[in-house]
């Protein structure tokens, strides 16, 4: 785990959040800068930089990522109105956080 990853530290506890969800494999907590009414970051615990990262065992682990949004879609009342899940790759496209994580937005007036 690289020391300076601020959701490894999230993930360790070492840095405070609040968690919606957490098992063995996986941390769901709120975007800090929400971009919509609801916004959630699914972060696998295991550290992988970005999607470039991703070696054939990762295909669960990342594979587990969506039925768990469509989980937290439906604990936050989004799943029927309607979200976007997103992976920002790279500086270019949009990642600042270089762990692994799938945003979940939705909640506008639809
Ligand atoms: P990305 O640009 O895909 O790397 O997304 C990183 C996201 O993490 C951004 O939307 C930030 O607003 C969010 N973020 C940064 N620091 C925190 C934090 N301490 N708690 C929750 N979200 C954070
Ligand atoms: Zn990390």
């Amino acid at each position: 785990m690289p020391e300076d990853c601020l959701f490894c530290r999230i993930v360790n506890k070492e840095v405070e959040s609040h968690f919606l969800y957490e098992d063995d494999t996986y941390v769901v907590f709120k975007d800090i800068k929400p971009a919509a009414p609801v916004h959630l970051l699914l972060v696998p615990k295991f550290h992988i930089r970005s999607i470039n990262d991703l070696l054939p065992d990762h295909e669960s682990l990342v594979g587990g990522l969506f039925p768990l949004a469509a989980k937290m879609a439906q604990e936050h009342g989004v799943d029927k109105s309607g979200y976007k899940l997103l992976f920002n790759v790279e500086r270019g496209g949009g990642q600042m956080i270089f762990h692994l994580h799938l945003h979940l937005i939705g909640g506008w007036q639809r």
